[in-house]
């Protein structure tokens, strides 16, 4: 009887074809094409059809269901339509959060994109001589110049690769596969999501020999490991974290004289990787790619979308010789780079090559002072407030994030929210169900918004988002 009653149910439901063809889902055929539309009222009256078979529909509830289908498939459409990733507002003031994509990218950077990703382009072409070229050209020259600008380097070749963790397993594998590389037992980090030296020392086929204590290394440690299977000498930056108190760190100037001396490379993962003095923006103690190579470092490994400001890639600079085995290594083409990343990272550098350091959202963000931060922040204060709506403004601290400088933090001036009897927890949920999305801080059982990481042109979303919560 029960079963019957489905079957005729069922045989309610319009057949795909006469559906599309009905005219309130021609506008929709019309915007979203005709293929699109069958496929999501496939999907629509599928749900249907589960519905009723596991009872959760009687002829009343299907009625209704049919009669808004025309919405239903419209709302099917636009949710399978609707790309995944997408902009969010980062009010968290950690400037390169690696979970919201860590360093935003110059405007320079993506009109390279516009014009010559839609089109060919002479990724790998030698125009002059009509033969075939290679793809580092692109950058190599403004490394060249930057990194060589003083004269207190040597000649300093670079390639580019996937990212830094690639950039480390690259160079690993080119200069030690089969041998040892020594690391003092205070570096071997594990930063950001899963990125673990000795992993990736033995993803390399180098063997990692651990030198010193957790919080004292002396560059006599590493002199006592050297053998004959010594291949390379490591530093790691400590990017994330901090030893304090009772420490002792070989400096590189050590390193180096060791290295020269026993005639083994020394590299140094710098995973920051800054191309500008870091204390023009009152950070201290966060080495730059140029003061690494000016100490002697032979190799330097760094991410593309840290500190540099640029797309996600991992470069290696250092010298030509060694930079150059690591290019005729074929792991170097499966970790190799594609022309967009080639267009981003040649539209940063150029920003570095005219000193337009503003042009390059990380830095612009760095720059800006606590007055600039607090004013911005006592308008929106002042626009979203309400009845409901608590906003004061106090003093708080950003943070560089991504793995640099992992003590140092920029003065701020903090928006703290409240509403209603809201819980923080509750407030940074509506925030983010924002469109777009608003990723605050949760402190303290408070909902802190830093302007420094919002573009001052989203200010504006943030006031419109905190009426709409509030009203
Ligand atoms: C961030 C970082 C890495 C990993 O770099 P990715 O570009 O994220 O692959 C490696 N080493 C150090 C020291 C880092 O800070």
């Amino acid at each position: 009887m029960k079963k019957a009653a489905r079957s005729e149910l069922f045989r309610e439901l319009p057949a795909v074809d006469e559906l599309v063809h009905a005219p309130d889902l021609a506008a929709l055929s019309a915007s979203y094409g005709a293929a699109a539309v069958t496929d999501a009222a496939r999907a629509v009256l599928e749900r249907l059809r589960q519905e009723i078979a596991s009872g959760l529909l009687d002829e009343a509830a299907l009625k209704l269901a049919l009669g808004g289908l025309s919405r239903a498939i419209e709302e099917q459409l636009r949710q399978a339509l609707q790309p995944s990733l997408r902009p969010v507002i980062n009010a968290t003031g950690v400037i390169l959060h690696t979970n919201l994509g860590r360093a935003p990218l110059a405007e320079s950077a993506l009109e390279r994109i516009r014009e010559t990703a839609a089109v060919y382009s002479n990724l790998e072409f030698d125009v002059a001589a009509g033969a075939r070229g290679k793809r580092d050209v692109h950058v190599e020259r403004l490394l060249c110049r930057l990194l060589n600008d003083d004269n207190a380097t040597s000649d300093v070749s670079t390639i580019v690769v996937n990212n830094n963790a690639a950039a480390v397993l690259l160079a690993l594998n080119t200069l030690a596969e089969g041998g040892e590389v020594i690391v003092s037992r205070g570096e071997l980090v594990e930063i950001g999501g899963s990125f673990r030296i000795p992993d990736v020392m033995a993803k390399s086929g180098a063997t990692l020999r651990e030198v010193g204590t957790t919080n004292r290394t002396r560059v006599s440690d590493y002199e006592r490991a050297i053998n004959e299977r010594t291949r390379l000498l490591l530093r790691v930056h400590r990017s994330n974290f901090e030893i304090t108190g009772f420490t002792e760190q070989a400096s590189a100037a050590e390193l180096v004289e060791l290295a020269r001396r026993r005639s083994i490379p020394l590299m140094e993962d710098l995973g920051s990787g800054a191309l500008v003095d870091l204390q023009n923006f009152g950070i201290s103690g966060e080495p730059s790619v140029l003061d690494s190579l000016r100490a002697g470092v032979d190799v330097v490994t760094y991410s593309g979308d840290k500190l540099l400001g640029g797309p996600q890639a991992g470069l290696i600079s250092g010298r030509p010789g060694l930079v150059a085995r690591m290019r005729s290594n074929s792991l170097f083409r499966a970790l190799r780079v594609d022309k967009l990343t080639y267009a981003t990272l040649e539209g940063t550098l150029l920003a570095y090559v005219r000193r337009d350091h503003n042009a390059i959202p990380a830095l612009r963000m760095m720059g800006l002072t606590k007055d600039d931060i607090g004013k911005r922040a006592e308008k929106v204060a002042t626009q979203a407030k309400s009845a409901k709506l608590q906003a004061a403004v106090i003093d708080g601290e950003s943070v560089i994030g991504g793995g640099a400088a992992p003590s140092s933090v920029l003065p701020t001036r903090l928006l703290v929210l409240s509403c209603g009897d809201l819980s923080a927890d509750e407030l940074a949920r509506r925030l983010r169900a924002c469109d777009p999305p608003i990723v605050a801080r949760v402190e303290d059982g408070r909902v802190l918004l830093d302007l420094r990481t919002v573009f001052e042109e989203q200010d504006s979303l943030v006031v419109t988002a905190l009426k709409e919560i509030a009203s």
